[in-house]
């Protein structure tokens, strides 16, 4: 399986693809983890893309792509993935449905998830996560037991320099300009699309997101 959790900033991709992957054993890829690890290390890549993401703005496309291209290069044949962040643009999304039939793949299914503004910005303010493992918390509705540290992995928790309030509203807009008309491509590509309410609990999107899995691409698990 091939799959893109797409939504706005804040929906709770990460969360989802999180449980998902634990799960199912899927694999993630989740370009925002990929290019803050390339930060975190001082690579050339991560430098490039710092003043980009700082502003809320997307990371030039051939970046992003080549970075995805080595990945997809390097999954092991019938591992599932799941594709958080990615594509975001369209030549992203063409980029992806050309490389894809190199290593015998191809898109299963888009994953929209969807909130009103006000939910997101507020998700975002209360969101931090762990540069080691990719768990996502959040104050409000899903703290951690130890105030700023994982519970999974120990590391300290962070709150993103891109999370500040003055970036979340460039970041969604820059989502309704950029990515959303992505919904309308992969409906022309005839990819099938689950809809998903976002505005509930974890546990809740988590389990619509099983039932649409199960009902639309026939994922059992
Ligand atoms: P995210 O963690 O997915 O919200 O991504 C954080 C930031 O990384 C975004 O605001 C962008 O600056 C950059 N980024 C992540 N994925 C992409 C992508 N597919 N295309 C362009 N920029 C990206």
């Amino acid at each position: 399986m091939v799959i893109i959790l797409l939504g706005p900033p804040g929906v709770g991709k990460g969360t989802q693809g999180v449980l998902l992957s634990e799960a199912l054993g899927w694999e993630r890829l989740v370009t925002g983890d990929l290019l803050r690890a390339a930060r975190r290390e001082g690579t050339e890549l991560g430098e490039r893309a710092r003043e980009y993401m700082d502003r809320g703005d997307l990371v030039p496309d051939e970046i992003i792509i080549g970075l995805v291209g080595e990945r997809l290069r390097g999954l092991e044949p019938g591992q599932s993935v799941l594709f958080d962040g990615f594509p975001r643009t369209l030549p992203q999304a063409k980029a992806l449905g050309a490389a894809l039939p190199e290593v015998g793949r191809a898109v299963d299914g888009v994953v929209l998830f969807e909130a009103p503004d006000d939910v997101l910005v507020k998700r975002i303010g209360g969101r931090r996560s762990c540069p080691e493992c990719g768990r996502v918390y959040n104050v409000y509705f899903d703290a951690p037991d130890l105030e700023d540290v994982c519970g999974d992995c120990g590391a300290a928790l962070v709150h993103r320099s891109d999370d500040q309030p003055e970036t979340v509203l460039h970041r969604l807009t820059v989502y309704r300009e950029q990515t959303e008309p992505l919904v309308r491509y992969y409906g022309e590509e005839g990819t099938p699309l689950l809809r998903i309410e976002a505005d509930r609990s974890p546990v809740e999107v988590r389990d619509a997101l099983k039932v649409e899995l199960t009902a639309r691409l026939g994922v059992e698990g």
